[in-house]
C-alpha cells in the first residue's frame, strides 16, 4: 500500500494510505475537534469523479435508473391505465405536433413543461406520455408498474423525473417579490450572477438563513433554534396560500418575504424538502454562498450529481448538528469556501437552460424507444401551439 500526503490545510497534514486519512497536527498531539469532519470531506473529495461533460449528459444516469423498469417495453395498456388513473396530464405527439387532453389541474404547470417540449418537437417522434404536474409522485414501489412522469420522487417511487415547470413557469407566487409565480431560470441565473458578484464572500453575513413557508415541519427545529439564537441563524416562516392562521407559521406572526437575491446576502444558505422537493436548492448554489442541505430523500432529476461535503453541508433531520457544523464551517473557513465554489460551479456549469432542454430531449427520445405500440391521436385533444404559433395564427 501507498501512501499520499494530500493536504496541508487546516494546520494538519493529512496522509492517505489505502483510502484511509489520518490527519497529523504540526502543532499538538491533540486531535483537532474538526477531524471527522475533515476527514468526511477528503473521503468525498476522493471518491468523486467531476463530470466534465459540456452537455447534460452528467445527469444521463438518472433517466437511465428511472427508465430501467421498463427495459421489457411500455404498452398500450400500461399508458392506458396510467391515463384512467386521472393524477397526471396526458400528451401526444404525432408529426411533430403536440396534443393535449383538455384540462390540466395547474394550467402555468402545464405550460411550463410545454414549453419545453414544443422547443425540441422537430426533433421527437410519435409518442404518448402522462405527465403529472402535482407535487407529489405517484407510483409507489409497491403498486403495478405505471410511465408516470413527476418532478420528484424519493427512492420508494419509480415516477420518471422530469425537470420542473418551474424551470420556466409556473412555479410558486410570491407577491409582491414573484406575482406570476417563480420561474424563467435564464432570468434568475442572470440576476443571481450579479447577486452573488454583488455579495462577495467577505461581504456576506456569517450568519446561517431560511426564508419559506411551512410545507414541511422538518423546517421547525432550524425555526425554533434561530428564535432563541438570533445572531447564529436567521430563519423564519413566511405565508403560503395554504395559512390560516399564526399556528402556520409555527406560532408567531408571518414573515416577510426575502427574495432569492436577497439570500445571497448570507453565507450559509439551508435547504429543506417541502411537500416534495423545494424548488430553493438551485438558486441557493448560484449565490455562490455554502448551502447546508437537510435531508437527503427528496430528489429532483439534478440532485444525484450533487454530493455532500463536494458540493454542500449535509445535515441530519433532527439538526442536532446545526450548531457543530456552522462551528465547524466558521472555524473552517478555506474548506467551507471551497465546497460552496464547487457547488457554485457544477449549478453554473451543468444546470443552464440548456442542459434542462438536453435533459427533456434524451428523456423524450429513450421513453418513446420503449414504447411497443404506436400511439393513436385521441379525437378530443387539441393542439398546444407555442406562443409564437398561436400569435401567427391570429
Ligand atoms: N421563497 C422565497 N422567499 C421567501 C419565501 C419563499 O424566495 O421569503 C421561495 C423559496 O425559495 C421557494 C418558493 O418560494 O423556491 C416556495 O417556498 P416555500 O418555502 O413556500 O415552499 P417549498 O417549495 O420550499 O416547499
Amino acid at each position: 500500500a501507498h501512501s499520499v500526503v494530500l493536504v496541508c490545510l487546516y494546520l494538519n497534514i493529512w496522509t492517505c494510505t489505502s483510502g484511509e486519512c489520518v490527519a497529523s497536527d504540526t502543532n499538538s498531539s491533540e486531535e483537532s475537534p474538526w477531524q471527522p469532519y475533515l476527514l468526511k470531506i477528503s473521503k468525498a473529495l476522493r471518491e468523486y469523479k467531476p463530470c466534465t461533460q459540456a452537455n447534460c449528459s452528467c445527469h444521463r444516469r438518472v433517466l437511465n435508473a428511472d427508465l430501467a423498469p421498463f427495459h421489457k417495453g411500455i404498452s398500450r395498456d400500461v399508458v392506458q391505465e396510467a391515463v384512467k388513473r386521472g393524477v397526471g396530464t396526458h400528451y401526444q405527439i404525432l408529426s411533430h405536433r403536440l396534443y393535449r387532453q383538455n384540462d390540466c389541474m395547474f394550467p402555468a404547470r402545464c405550460s411550463g413543461v410545454e414549453h419545453f417540449i414544443l422547443e425540441i418537437i422537430s426533433g421527437l417522434p410519435d409518442m404518448e406520455m402522462v405527465i403529472n404536474v402535482r407535487d407529489y409522485p405517484q407510483v409507489t414501489s409497491w403498486m403495478p408498474l405505471q410511465p408516470i412522469f413527476s418532478f420528484s420522487k424519493t427512492s420508494e417511487y419509480k415516477d420518471i423525473m422530469y425537470p420542473a415547470w418551474t424551470f420556466w413557469e409556473g412555479g410558486p407566487a410570491l407577491w409582491p417579490l414573484y406575482p406570476t409565480g417563480i420561474g424563467r431560470w435564464d432570468i434568475m441565473r442572470k440576476d443571481l450572477k450579479i447577486a452573488a458578484e454583488k455579495w462577495p464572500w467577505e461581504k456576506k453575513k456569517a450568519i446561517a438563513f431560511f426564508r419559506g413557508s411551512r410545507t414541511s415541519p422538518e423546517r421547525d427545529p432550524l425555526i425554533l433554534l434561530s428564535r432563541g439564537e438570533p445572531s447564529l441563524i436567521d430563519a423564519a416562516y413566511t405565508k403560503n396560500q395554504a395559512w390560516k392562521s399564526e399556528k402556520d407559521t409555527l406560532g408567531r406572526p408571518p414573515a416577510e418575504e426575502v427574495s432569492l437575491v436577497d439570500h445571497c446576502k448570507f453565507k450559509y444558505l439551508f435547504n429543506f424538502r417541502g411537500v416534495a422537493a423545494s424548488f430553493r436548492l438551485k438558486h441557493l448554489f448560484l449565490c455562490n454562498s455554502l448551502v447546508f442541505h437537510v435531508g437527503d430523500e427528496w430528489l429532483e432529476f439534478f440532485y444525484p450529481q450533487l454530493h455532500p461535503w463536494v458540493h454542500y453541508i449535509p445535515v441530519t433531520h433532527d439538526l442536532t448538528d446545526v450548531r457543530k457544523l456552522l462551528d465547524f464551517v466558521k472555524e473552517n473557513d478555506a474548506a467551507a469556501q471551497e465546497i460552496k465554489n464547487r457547488g457554485h460551479q457544477f449549478v453554473t456549469e451543468h444546470l443552464r437552460m440548456e442542459d434542462v432542454s438536453c435533459y427533456w430531449k434524451t428523456l423524450l427520445l429513450e421513453y418513446a424507444k420503449l414504447l411497443t405500440y404506436v400511439p393513436t391521436w385521441r379525437k378530443d385533444y387539441h393542439e398546444i401551439l407555442s406562443p409564437a404559433q398561436s400569435k401567427s395564427e391570429l
